[in-house]
């Protein structure tokens, strides 16, 4: 058995501690955040107890279901009824439903019956296949021509991405679509998840088995290095001490790998290097009044710098209205600088365009979160720059978010990667034939 060190304590990190403990290893976590979760983390609205970043739950999750009732928690899935809307022309539409697509305005019949015949195959669809290797700008306008893509795809992709836009892979949003497109309770009605309690209850839950387990969590401990010699690691260095390991798993944003391991050829270096990431401000809102009845709203319109917003207590019932608002960008981005309280009040006069009865009035409170590493990049071909997860250093596994492409980032995917990186301590075999 195994001295083994983890590093990071958000839904990863914590899935692989709990694993490894499991498999009978001695495990220290460390977490540079004061609080565990990563980017499911929680913090105090006000009284209200509430993630960061909105978090939803799928139905084809099953990693997070399976988790869940190992620890006991199975009992706390909540699935709710929910709808998605379309805010364009200064008008809120429906969206996300045959019916819906069918009235919606500035789209030929054709062009609509092209557009749910994608979405429903999509849902169909096993495998990335040729989608690796096209973007989605191409593939959705080889679906439903150029001018749908205009309308309904292009600021989306714009708004998030930047000067990424037109070359985001295929497979990636095919996933994206995918997941969303099977949690439904019927053809007409969408149905998502969320953890009553919010993502803090699987975190809490996995933070105390892995307690119970004789596992050791530090908050506040970042690493700085982690230690290698002849080519196998040794250990990390956290706060400016040598701890020895025979096993480290890294599961922080791979833009910090290279810096994080001095051990590595420059070939490692440069693969991690070229994954890049775009960042994210994401304002939450509590509010007297209901901005719309649905849960997202794709937001379309010029005056706006956003592409879109989740209510998310039409999801989870939170008492006041609880609305975010994500910035996503490159942190290079010049909108990245502009001070917080800039953002929420472009942000909320953007929600008084979509919902004109909405006044200063009704604002309770706002914060803003902000994450410089909070969503991968994947252009085309994303799959072949993915390095391994069992490095080049014996006894180092590194992954996060990017490595369970094409799915897109999710606790879902975490905790699956979390227990695939626990089981190949013991067993490096995990990774043949993976990524
Ligand atoms: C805005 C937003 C919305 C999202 N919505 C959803 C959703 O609806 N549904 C869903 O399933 N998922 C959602 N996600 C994604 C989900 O939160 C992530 O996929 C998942 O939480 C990632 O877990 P992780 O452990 O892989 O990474 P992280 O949560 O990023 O954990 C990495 C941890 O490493 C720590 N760390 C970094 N450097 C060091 C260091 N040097 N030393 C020690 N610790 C370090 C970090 O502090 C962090 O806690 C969303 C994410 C964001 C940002």
């Amino acid at each position: 058995m195994a001295r083994v060190a983890v590093i990071g304590a958000g839904a990863m990190g914590l899935a692989a501690a709990y694993h490894a403990l499991k498999a009978g290893h001695e495990v220290t976590v460390y977490e540079a955040d004061s609080v565990p979760g990563g980017m499911a983390a929680h913090f105090d609205f006000g009284g209200l107890s509430i993630e960061r970043y909105y978090h939803f739950v799928c139905k084809s999750d099953r990693p997070t279901f399976a988790l869940m009732d190992e620890l006991g928690i199975g009992d706390k899935m909540r699935w709710v009824p929910t709808s998605m809307g379309y805010f364009i022309d200064g008008r809120l539409h429906d969206w996300g439903n045959p019916v819906a697509l069918l009235k919606f305005p500035g789209l030929s019949f054709v062009e609509k019956l092209r557009y749910g015949l994608m979405m429903f195959l999509s849902t169909k669809r096993a495998e990335a296949g040729d989608l690796e290797k096209r973007s989605a700008r191409e593939w959705i306008e080889s679906w439903c021509g150029p001018s749908v893509y205009q309308r309904l795809w292009r600021p989306l992709f714009d708004l998030k991405f930047y000067e990424y836009a037109d070359n985001i892979s295929a497979a990636w949003i095919w996933t994206r679509i995918k997941r969303i497109g099977t949690s439904r309770r019927s053809l007409m009605q969408e149905e998502l998840g969320y953890i009553d309690g919010g993502t803090l209850t699987l975190v809490e839950a996995l933070s105390k088995a892995i307690r119970a387990k004789g596992g050791d969590i530090r908050l506040g401990a970042k690493v700085e290095e982690i230690v290698s010699e002849g080519g196998r690691v040794t250990g990390v260095k956290a706060n400016g001490a040598f701890e020895p390991y025979d096993a480290v798993i890294a599961t922080v944003p791979t833009p910090l790998i290279p810096k994080l391991v001095p051990g590595f050829s420059d070939a490692a270096r440069e693969a991690y290097a070229k994954i890049e990431n775009i960042g994210v401000a994401c304002l939450i809102f509590k509010l007297k009044r209901s901005v719309t009845p649905h849960f997202w709203v794709n937001t379309m319109d010029a005056r706006m710098g956003i592409p879109g917003f989740v209510e998310f207590s039409n999801l989870r019932p939170t008492g006041d209205t609880i609305v975010y608002v994500p910035y996503y960008m490159p942190v290079t981005n010049r909108n990245w600088a502009r001070p917080d309280a800039e953002l929420l009040d472009e942000a909320f006069s953007y929600l008084k365009m979509v919902n004109p009865a909405l006044t200063d009035a009704d604002r309770i409170d706002a914060r803003v979160g902000r994450l410089a590493h909070a969503q991968p990049v994947c252009p085309p071909g994303f799959a072949a720059m993915i390095p391994p997860v069992a490095t080049e250093i014996a006894g180092l596994q590194i992954a996060d978010t990017c490595f369970y492409y094409p799915e897109d980032r999710g606790i879902s995917e975490s905790v699956r990667y979390g227990e695939l990186m626990a089981r190949a301590v013991n067993d490096p075999a995990v990774w043949k034939g993976a990524h």
